[in-house]
């Protein structure tokens, strides 16, 4: 029976689309190399040092608004601003922008998945060739890993990083506009009183950060301006004192330690020093990488195109309009569900990727399974997979052949949630065509 043989097709298709999106297109965003050539020229001559010593205070997800209004860090003063993720916000690709001043287009490090050791020059590294000790300490075992790969650490350093999860933990859990986040953001703010109280500010020099912020809801990773305005507050030596300075991105953090300390700064650093936080200078643009929006005209085009080839063919695919009826059933179910749950069209996932999966997979078979009892109902050609699968193709032609290179980040997230769509979708057409009697 061909339409039989269609569907078994369909559903092959599908199981190898979701294949593609999720694990071989996922895996390569987060890749073991870096764009970059690591550099290995030698270190230029070191600046004179501004400070004794740094402690980099890095409270997980804290956003701007909310650690702005912490009683503990406004006693502070110092110098604040906020300091702009790098896009994907997650924690690791910005603590890697943090430590070699490489965002994560170059780095190579794009997710959470921890598979990657970047071969950069980090700042720790840095410390530690110029004879200086460099310390972590905090809440999260695989911390040091992440900003002093490899180092040999002291108990106390010149050079020292703590991390506090707590109120990442709040955020994923509960979002960032829920009482226990602002709980966690308190304990956090206690932290850091207590930690500057051990210190001599007028010698040593605090900076506490952000990695980047969470939506209302929960949930970071995308370019949301909640999401990418993380806290970042500078007080002690060296440091202006009660001035709001204009944003900064995340990887001129590694340029301005290394200028604190009286270090070079790391080999491949692509940031900038932040010179405003030093004396009142004039700031020099910043220059941010450039992400290709040409790719959006190419999936215009390769749509286009696809539109004009469905008319032309018309009468021979003999389409009907209720042949799409199903689809406009699934994609009302699922995606009026999907934002009820709190998702949005873009990265920012609240509650990780594994309730992700069991929630939209509930949610899609659900939806598909409507949508099949709909289109029987309405005698609808159930082989319709075939064109959702072009779509798809479309979507990660329209991403680029290399799309571990990020040039369109909501695209590269469509190439994800079209896989996503296509499984549930194309799933239940393809098995009530095989199932029919
Ligand atoms: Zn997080």
């Amino acid at each position: 029976v061909p339409l039989k043989r269609a569907a078994a097709w369909g559903l092959g298709l599908t199981l190898f689309t979701h294949l593609h999106g999720h694990w071989l297109y996922l895996r390569r965003l987060d890749t073991d190399h870096t764009l970059l050539v690591p550099s290995t020229r030698p270190d230029p001559p070191s600046p004179p040092a501004l400070t004794a010593r740094v402690r980099v205070v890095v409270l997980d997800g804290l956003r701007d608004d909310v650690g702005e209004n912490l009683p503990e860090l406004q006693a502070l003063g110092g110098a604040r601003r906020i300091m702009r993720s790098e896009w994907p916000s997650y924690t690791y690709p910005n603590l890697a922008a943090m430590t070699t001043g490489v965002p994560p287009l170059l780095s190579g490090v794009r997710l959470n998945s921890g598979r990657t050791r970047v071969p950069l020059d980090t700042i720790s590294d840095v410390a530690l060739r110029h004879g200086r000790r460099v310390a972590v300490s905090g809440d999260w075992d695989l911390f040091a890993a992440r900003v002093a790969p490899g180092a040999a650490l002291s108990p106390v350093g010149d050079l020292e990083w703590i991390h506090f999860g707590k109120i990442d933990d709040a955020g994923h859990a509960h979002g960032a506009a829920s009482p226990e986040y602002a709980e966690a953001a308190a304990r956090g703010g206690r932290l850091v009183a207590r930690l500057a109280g051990e210190m001599d500010l007028s010698r040593e020099t605090l900076i506490v950060l952000a990695d980047h912020g969470h939506r209302d809801r929960g949930g970071h990773g995308g370019r949301e301006p909640e999401v990418t305005g993380a806290y970042f507050l500078a007080v002690g030596a060296g440091v202006r004192h009660g001035v709001r300075l204009p944003e900064a991105p995340m990887r001129d953090l590694a340029p301005t330690l290394a200028r604190l300390l009286g270090l070079p700064p790391p080999r491949d650093n692509r940031g900038a020093v932040m010179a405003d936080l030093f004396a009142d200078v004039p700031l020099p643009p910043v220059e941010d990488l450039p992400y290709a929006t040409g790719r959006w005209g190419r999936l215009a085009v390769m749509s286009l195109i696809l539109t004009l080839l469905g008319l032309a063919f018309r009468r021979q695919l003999r389409f009907r309009a209720r042949d799409f009826v199903p689809w406009v059933v699934y994609g009302v179910v699922f995606f009026a569900g999907y934002f009820a749950l709190g998702y949005p069209l873009g990265w920012s996932i609240p509650r990780g990727y594994l309730r992700f999966f069991v929630e939209t997979g509930l949610l899609g078979i659900g939806a598909g399974a409507l949508a099949v009892w709909v289109g029987r109902r309405v005698r609808a050609q159930p082989a319709t997979v075939l064109l959702l699968w072009g779509g798809y193709l479309l979507l990660a032609a329209a991403a680029g052949r290399d799309m571990a290179r990020l040039e369109a980040p909501a695209l590269a997230w469509a190439v994800v949630l079209g896989a996503t769509l296509l499984l549930y979708l194309g799933g239940a057409l393809c098995v009530s065509a095989l199932i029919q009697r």
